[in-house]
């Protein structure tokens, strides 16, 4: 606390768990000798957590055994520091797991970050479509996908230059940003002018309707384009569709399916929307 930390004490191993998931911690020092359990077990808890899994955990024990050492390590410790301890030697450890920490949360971001478009890129679209479903499936609730796609994108390109292009799909993109806000909710550009959106717990008619407003906000950006056959602007076709994953694991139907109803959107004349629930 002296060196600007917020230190949240846990008196047993029962209330270290429900403290390191209700607030999550950069780090956690962690005893192996605990009224309740052992710092083991806790540990262990921990990193079989996909919430806590990551969070450096510092061993800070009377234990100094080189088979305690061990163990402490290979269940996934980030360091070991036996008692008595130099106040000044923890300090120091404690900072370095803590900026490690902060330097892979960093990265973790970017890497999840489509540059042009500043939405999540491809990669963080499936890691989230696959949790998101899973937690749809467990609570018995919808989820939705909508997949967008610029219309007659070929011939901006070729009238404009892909300059004015990469514009398009910033100006694009960041319609689709100031839309759903909520944590189960994902934007992401699925791949060169389309872009996916996910919204956990949305029923088809929530979706759709807001499928209909993002095709007349982006008609309504007035970006011109001559050569489009719909009309003299930008405009998008999105497909979407609505699942209840249940007990299912495979999540591949949605985007079939969001992808039919894109195909339908662009049949029947483009800046429009489709939905179906299956
Ligand atoms: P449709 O209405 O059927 O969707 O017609 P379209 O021309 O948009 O479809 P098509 O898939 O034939 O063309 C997509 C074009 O998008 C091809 C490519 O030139 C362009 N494109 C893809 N990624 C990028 C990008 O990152 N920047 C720019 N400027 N253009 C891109
Ligand atoms: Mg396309
Ligand atoms: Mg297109």
């Amino acid at each position: 606390e002296e060196t600007g930390y917020i230190v949240r004490p846990a008196t047993n191993g029962k209330i270290a768990l429900s403290a390191a998931n209700a607030i999550l911690p950069d780090l956690i020092l962690l005893d192996i000798k605990l009224p309740d359990t052992n710092g083991y077990d806790i540990c262990i808890s921990l990193k079989e957590n996909p919430l806590t899994k990551d969070v450096p955990i510092i061993f800070l024990t009377g234990r100094g055994d080189n088979n305690d050492i061990i163990k402490g390590f290979e269940i996934g410790a980030a360091d070991y520091i036996t008692k008595p301890y130099d106040k000044t030697i923890l300090l120091a450890r404690v900072k370095t797991h803590i900026k490690l920490r902060l330097q892979t949360i960093k990265l973790q971001k970017l890497s999840e970050i489509d540059e042009l478009s500043d939405l999540a890129n491809r990669r963080r679209f499936d890691s989230f479509l696959e949790s998101e479903w899973r937690r749809c499936g467990r609570e018995n609730n919808p989820i939705s996908l909508m997949m967008c796609d610029i219309d007659y994108f070929k011939f901006y390109n070729d009238t404009y230059g892909h300059q004015l292009g990469d514009n398009v799909i910033k100006r694009v993109a960041s319609v689709l940003k100031r839309y759903g806000a909520r944590p189960s909710d994902l934007q992401a550009r699925y791949g060169g002018e389309e872009f996916g959106f996910i919204m956990g717990n949305a029923d088809e008619e929530y979706i759709l309707s807001i499928a209909n407003d993002l095709c007349k906000e982006v008609e309504a950006l007035k970006i011109t384009h001559e050569k489009s056959k719909v009309g003299n602007f930008v405009t998008i076709s999105i497909g979407v569709a609505t699942m209840f994953p249940g007990k299912s694991t495979d999540h591949t139907k949605l985007i079939l399916e969001a992808d039919k109803m894109l195909y339908k959107a662009k049949d029947e004349g483009r800046n429009r929307a489709f939905g179906v629930n299956c």
